[in-house]
């Protein structure tokens, strides 16, 4: 196959997805065949523990239009779907999840719109089949802080489930950030956006990658990278604790001085102290996660390191970074 001319990249992050991926792949292969032009499905290992590795290499080892990136260890989901991009070499890229939540036969209408000339296509969700009450509960809430946060356009309810064009992955492959938040990073780089509608499926098969731990950073993540708010927050809840304090500081002088009554209350006072020093603590935690941050970007380690590729003819480890 002539890879200069690949037309389309599809990019599938891949975190201990044996279960699924075999499905994923025949699904995603006949939507594709579709099209009649040129496409490669590229696969990102984010150092499963499980047997994707070895379905995924068979799978290349006939199938030319698939290749595999195999990281040397898990480095999380955002990383998977950056390195995918510095792999492409579509005209428009695609990054869709492994688990067939997202329908791929969606991907035709993104392509559909791209064709029109937008050149961001995003996928809003309708409806999430099959999630627990708490993870759309959290979902909503997420997406609707991180809008008001923010002074970036970031659609709620959009997943990384959509088709870029070439122009746009360049920049984002230009944006070297670490503690990468894609979707943000995508609707912050701007250019002609639209979205197609579609239904969340339930997950085909297997658990979700993403526990409660996972959600949180990942949520930490989106915030702290479009917006230093929750910094200003500290500070004016500092400001006006200090106020409040230093009010009810002159009523307790003035009742000392005039009225002669002193206030008993050896409760209160360890309750006020607690009250502040859990303030205190929060708001330097807030400090703490941007200084990490901080010391994240300043290292300057490689985003990913990747053991190795499979599905290239030529220069096989031309990206290898
Ligand atoms: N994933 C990944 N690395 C991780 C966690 C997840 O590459 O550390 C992949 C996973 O294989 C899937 C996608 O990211 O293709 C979304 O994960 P999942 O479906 O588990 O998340 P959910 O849909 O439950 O939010
Ligand atoms: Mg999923």
């Amino acid at each position: 196959m002539n890879q200069a001319a690949v037309k389309y990249s599809i990019i599938v992050p891949m975190y201990n997805e044996e279960e699924v991926i075999e499905h994923t792949y025949e699904r995603l292969k006949l939507v594709m065949d579709n099209t009649n032009e040129h496409y490669e499905l590229l696969f990102v290992n984010d150092g499963s523990k499980d047997r994707t590795v070895e379905l995924v290499s068979m799978i290349c080892e006939f199938d030319p239009h698939v290749r595999l990136i195999n990281f040397s260890r898990n480095f999380g989901h955002q990383i998977a779907i950056s390195a995918g991009m510095d792999y492409a070499q579509g005209d428009a890229i695609v990054v869709i999840d492994a688990d067939l939540q997202d329908p791929p036969e969606v991907i035709l209408d993104m392509i559909a719109k791209w064709k029109e000339g937008y050149e961001v296509v995003y996928g809003k969700r309708l409806k999430r089949k099959g999630e627990t009450m708490f993870k759309k509960l959290t979902a909503k809430i997420f997406y609707r802080t991180l809008r008001s946060l923010t002074n970036v356009d970031i659609p709620v309810d959009t997943g990384d489930f959509r088709l870029i064009d070439r122009k746009v992955g360049n920049v984002l492959r230009g944006l070297k950030e670490k503690n990468r938040f894609v979707r943000g990073l995508v609707s912050w780089i701007g250019f002609r956006q639209t979205m197609v509608e579609y239904e969340r499926e339930e997950r085909f098969a297997g658990e979700t990658k993403y526990p409660l731990k996972k959600m949180i950073s990942f949520a930490i993540d989106g915030i702290t990278s479009f917006s230093y708010k929750p910094l200003k927050i500290a500070s004016y809840v500092g400001f006006t604790l200090s106020f409040t304090s230093f009010l009810y500081l002159l009523v307790v002088i003035f009742q000392r001085l005039f009225t002669g009554s002193t206030i008993t209350g050896w409760a209160s006072i360890v309750a006020v102290n607690l009250l502040f020093n859990g303030i205190i603590l929060m708001l330097l935690g807030i400090i703490g996660e941007y200084i990490g941050r901080i010391y994240d970007e300043s290292k300057n380690r490689p985003l990913y390191i990747v053991r190795e590729v499979q599905g290239y003819q030529e220069n096989a480890d031309r990206h290898a970074q």
